[in-house]
């Protein structure tokens, strides 16, 4: 099969800005697959048409398709001439070896100047597969279908539909910043803000010289599997070792989570406003930890003006879990490392943090100072998907 039609959710968009979301999947779309050699991409009425010079691996382009968000499903096609004998004959070949019960034939008529209607078109394929098959035509709940589609200049045909990961095209809700440890929750979390448009810039806090660097490792390897989605990410590494040492110097111990968290979100934010990001992302959830309670989510959020957005607030760590495996990054986080904060973390952190007492302590510090520290120590980085591309200048 040398194309790929993609089928979009039209319904899901607005209308006045249908058109820059069709524009900014398509885009999407052509940086999943640019080092596969795209040769035409075209806008139909809710669907998508890639054409390939050569042909890529099934596996290969279902692999990519699969990962951009705002495609509702899509099938691999053939490219045909525009001709029903042409059609019929390329599609019982393409048929040999496949069985199935029922079927049902899905034909679009993009070009109204061709001489049948797609009912007629559907008439005559099926009545084809039909003879050749032996199966039943069901149009409510058919077990394989085959998806014809009428171009002015050209024809094309295809089998099955393979679902694609919904949402909206990565880009069209704007840029957040995304704060990820190497644990399980937070690429979870920056996976489903990203499913519904957003672009990530991802910030990292560690403890380097203090700890080793596993969790950074961990990090890049995450943000690596993330970019999948994204094509281009940028991570900031913030040292974040000499603030906690200052915080453990002159907090008491049950406080300390809560005075890591609060400064994480400052310099979170910092970053979001030279990135022009419009909120920040975490991974928690409701009660998981004792950082975790109302009490402290609710002390810590104080510390940031930008909206936190915790799309894992409601969800158990079980179905956490389950969509940390599907999106393949459980077997990141769960690699052994030392993670920031368990440094220096009491054994009974406060669960009803008082903001009170949190400001109090606050006053040691030059906060602003230790802020600008943070931003103007991290390292950046940047990662593409698909990697090893060769530029191209269309
Ligand atoms: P995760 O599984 O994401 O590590 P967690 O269950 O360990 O989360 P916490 O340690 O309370 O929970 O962290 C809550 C959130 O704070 C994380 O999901 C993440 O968004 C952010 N966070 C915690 N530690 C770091 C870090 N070292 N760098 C960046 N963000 C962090
Ligand atoms: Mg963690």
């Amino acid at each position: 099969m040398d194309s790929v039609l993609i089928r979009y959710h039209e319904i899901a968009l607005k209308k006045g800005n249908r058109r820059y979301f069709t524009e900014l999947l398509k885009r999407n779309l052509f940086a999943s697959v640019k080092d596969f050699g795209p040769k035409e991409i075209r806008s139909l009425p809710a669907r998508i048409l890639i054409t390939f010079k050569n042909e890529p691996l099934a596996a290969d382009l279902i692999d990519r398709i699969s990962g951009v968000f705002g495609v509702a499903n899509f099938s691999l096609v053939e490219r045909v001439d525009r001709d029903l004998d042409a059609l019929r004959s390329r599609i019982l070949k393409a048929l040999n070896g496949r069985s199935f019960e029922s079927f049902r034939i899905e034909t679009q008529r993009g070009d109204k100047t061709f001489p049948l209607a797609s009912p007629e078109i559907n008439r005559q394929l099926g009545a084809a597969v039909k003879e050749k098959s032996g199966a039943r035509v069901d149009l409510d709940h058919p077990q394989f279908t085959v998806t014809v589609e009428i171009l002015p200049g050209d024809a094309f045909y295809g089998f099955d539909k393979i679902p694609g990961a919904g949402g909206l095209p990565v880009g069209s809700s704007g840029r957040v910043v995304g704060l990820i440890s190497g644990g399980i929750d937070s690429p979870v979390a920056a996976y489903r803000i990203m499913q519904r448009g957003c672009r990530l810039i991802f910030v990292h806090f560690h403890s380097a010289p203090y700890q080793d660097k596993t969790s950074q490792e961990k990090v890049r390897w995450l943000v690596k599997r993330l970019t999948r989605h994204q094509f281009l990410s940028r991570l900031y590494l913030v040292p974040f070792g000499e603030i906690q040492r200052q915080i453990v110097a002159g907090v008491a111990r049950p406080l300390r989570v809560v005075l890591y968290r609060r400064m994480m979100l400052r310099i979170g934010e910092a970053i979001a406003r030279k990135e022009k990001a419009k909120a920040l992302v975490t991974g928690e959830s409701l009660g998981q930890v004792a950082s975790q309670t109302l009490d402290n989510m609710a002390v810590i959020q104080q510390a940031a003006r930008l909206p936190i957005l915790r799309p894992l607030v409601g969800m158990d760590k079980q179905e956490i879990i389950d969509q940390a495996s599907r999106i393949v990054t459980f077997e990141i986080s769960t690699i052994p490392d030392q993670d920031c904060c368990q440094l220096f973390v009491p054994a009974h952190p406060a669960t009803k943090a008082r903001f009170a007492d949190v400001e109090q302590d606050e006053t040691k510090f030059a906060l602003a100072e230790l802020v600008r520290y943070g931003v103007e120590n991290a390292i950046e980085e940047e990662f593409n998907f698909p990697e090893s591309c060769p530029r191209s200048d269309g």
